[in-house]
């Protein structure tokens, strides 16, 4: 089984390089024969001030509909993108749902190795998620900020506390406390639809995305953070209205008791507002928590 050292050894990153950096050196993305997605963020990019403001807002509202600019893997990489979700579906099955939601990726790596239900992640697989992880998300359209610098960060379960009924994990300090007043004030109308989501977990949500729409990196990127871009990795969290299901995440969630009562308290300080120019679409559910 390999440690991280030995990992890194394998993938012929000097374990020391790697950590000063915190980014994969040029040598792996001009080794790698995944050269297209590598290559990506290195590619000229347009900021948001560089679009047409109407196509930009137009792209937001129709975030699930695929547009002639945007990033999708094709031939090898698509292939690759499968493969990977499929382990990492696998992975869910075997770690459970609530516990994948903290795996980092060293035991993401070293879980798939033990378990022959998962199978070893493959070459390909892990420089694909390396690629993945460290490319600028700016070249999909999405510019929100890093929330997790290095692909082998991981939740600390000293960190996090289970909060109950919900089969979510949030961080101790504000972000719990914020949800444990949000509860005091609506009592049981409202629940936690998505607490803390660890490097893995948000590979798997993203990759699902994409899968689901051809490999498109840029659709996907409009309703999910690209893995690294997740402030569920550090703070914040999403709610929603009891009984209400998948339209909480959509703008239905606007007109529910919940919404209303968050934002007349004031904790409907969001993430991604309406008309945000982050590349993202509005998501009212989503509660942006204040690093201390
Ligand atoms: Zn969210």
């Amino acid at each position: 089984m390999l440690n991280r050292r030995s990992f890194l050894a394998w993938l012929g990153i000097g374990a020391a390089a790697c950590a000063a950096q915190g980014v994969a050196p040029v040598s792996l993305q001009a080794a790698s024969r995944l050269s297209g997605i590598c290559a990506l963020q290195f590619a000229p990019q347009a900021g948001p001030y560089d679009l047409q403001v109407r196509d930009y807002y137009g792209k937001m509202r129709r975030f699930d509909t695929p547009s002639d600019d945007d990033v999708v893997l094709r031939g090898e990489e698509l292939a690759v993108l499968h493969v990977t979700q499929a382990r990492l579906q696998r992975l869910v099955k075997t770690v459970g749902y609530a516990n994948f939601a903290l795996l980092g990726f060293d035991d993401a790596v070293r879980m798939a190795d033990s378990y022959p239900a998962v199978g070893a992640f493959t070459r390909d697989e892990l420089e694909f998620l390396e690629c993945q992880f460290y490319a600028d998300a700016a070249v999909y359209g999405f510019y929100g900020i890093k929330a997790i610098n290095r692909l082998t960060d991981r939740v600390r379960g000293r960190d996090v506390v289970k909060v109950p009924y919900s089969g979510n994990y949030l961080f101790k300090g504000e972000p719990h406390a914020t949800w444990e007043a949000i509860h005091a004030n609506l009592g049981n109308e409202v629940v936690l639809t998505s607490g803390v989501r660890g490097v893995m977990k948000q590979f798997y949500l993203f990759f699902n995305k994409a899968t689901q729409h051809g490999g498109n990196l840029s659709l996907a990127s409009r309703s999910l953070a690209p893995p690294g871009y997740s402030f569920h990795g550090v703070s914040d969290f999403d709610v929603g209205q009891r009984g209400f299901g998948e339209a909480n995440f959509s703008e239905r969630f606007t007109e529910t008791a919940v919404f209303r009562r968050l934002e007349n308290l004031g904790y409907l300080t969001l993430r991604y507002p309406r008309g945000n120019r982050l590349g993202v679409r509005f998501e009212p559910w989503h509660v942006k928590v204040k690093l201390a």
